[in-house]
């Protein structure tokens, strides 16, 4: 598969990195046009974007403003000659938005997650030469992700980007979304070519993590940036905690450390520090995994306190120990390798359990006294 790289998209996108930026959602048409205005004058902005329909995950939720939106954008296209991009979802919106002159159009987590949507929107693609960001998948699933981009592509659109925006957790972890950072490095070894862009902005939920995400894409080659600026974060009607006001984003754009690929590595990084990439990122995500265990260790240690119960239960720990050595043998490791690492995370869980238990006795006793 070819894919052209992002510069030669359009006349006018040389600029590197690669940004898009604008707010989550086009809430009215004095908002879309303070926030276009401002973004032209950075001189940073490649294209403009805004959500018009919104996939919520609740009901009861702001959905966008539809259709009338794309009128605004036709202002901002016209008075301050920014391409626009917009999420769509459904053929019908793919209609609206090429009616609408829309320059980009970009498939959301949620849809790229359900293969008949992403078969759906390529088959209403088809013949139609527009380029198309494509955004991984909630779950973190490559193939899902590589598969959109591979039915997007085989409907004959040529100028696609993918887009890393981080996958749901099931725990409540630092970012909203889990970077994962070895995903999207390995797509980028599946798909050779293909662009690739990130949006700091979903994975990270919060305003003040954006310029981490942003510094760590870029240190890992990604072509580009998807921001979210809005003229009054706090006031937005959706994602309002994660959106950069404009003091924000300029800052952000003035301290971004910014490696320009050579024509030699074109972009790429060499395999082994790609290998180092992918081992940093699992390393991160083994230490939020522990730092869970040891959360609900603690909640054990209250829950053992309360009803009397010792710290250590012997057969508890057996069971512990032969499961993980089973499940680690399926997995090609070593038994003894699994029982050094368990016997760690046991003693350390044991030592947690063992200080708040001495910690509510004391305060018991204190309580007792009064
Ligand atoms: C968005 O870009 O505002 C959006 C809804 O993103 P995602 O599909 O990544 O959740
Ligand atoms: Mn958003």
């Amino acid at each position: 598969m070819e894919f052209p790289s992002l510069k030669s998209w359009f006349e006018g996108a040389e600029h590197y990195p690669f940004i898009i930026a604008g707010p989550c959602s086009a809430e009215s048409e004095e908002q879309v046009l303070a926030i276009a205005a401002f973004l032209k004058s950075t001189g940073n902005v490649n294209i403009f974007r805004a959500g018009v329909w919104k996939p919520r995950t609740r009901p009861g939720t702001f959905n966008g403003v539809g259709v009338k939106a794309l009128k605004w954008l036709q202002r901002v296209q016209s008075e301050y000659n920014l391409r626009v991009t917009v999420e769509v979802a459904s053929p019908k919106h793919i209609e609206a938005c090429l009616k609408h002159g829309v320059d980009v159009l970009w498939l959301g987590a949620r849809t790229v997650s359900n293969p008949f949507s992403v078969e759906e929107i390529s088959e209403a693609l088809r013949g139609i030469d527009i380029p198309v960001l494509i955004k991984n998948p909630l779950n973190p699933d490559i193939d899902l992700w590589q598969g959109a981009v591979e039915r997007i592509h085989a409907a004959g659109i040529k100028r696609i980007a993918a887009v890393h925006r981080g996958f749901s957790p099931f725990e409540r972890t630092l970012y909203r979304n889990m970077p994962k950072w070895e995903i999207p490095i390995e797509l980028r070894q599946r798909i050779q070519n293909l662009p690739l862009i990130c949006d700091p902005s979903h994975i990270s939920g919060r305003a003040d993590l954006v310029p981490g995400i942003s510094q760590k894409a870029l240190d890992l080659t990604m072509d580009g940036l998807m921001i979210e600026v809005h003229s009054h974060p706090s006031e937005a009607l959706s994602d309002s905690a994660q959106q950069l006001n404009f003091d924000q984003f300029s800052s952000l754009m003035a301290t971004l450390i910014i490696r320009q690929p050579t024509i030699d590595d074109k972009g790429f990084l060499n395999q082994l520090e790609e290998l180092r990439n992918q081992i940093d990122s699992i390393d991160f995500q083994l230490i939020e995994l522990v730092a869970s265990r040891m959360n609900i260790s603690k909640n054990m240690g209250e829950y053992k306190f309360k009803n009397n119960v010792a710290v250590l239960q012997i057969e508890r720990w057996l069971e512990i120990l032969r499961t993980r050595t089973d499940h680690g043998t399926l997995l090609n490791m070593e038994p003894a390798f699994i029982e050094r690492l368990m016997t760690l995370l046991h003693q350390e869980s044991i030592r947690i359990q063992t200080t708040i238990l001495d910690n509510l006795k004391t305060s018991g006793d204190n309580w007792s006294e009064e």
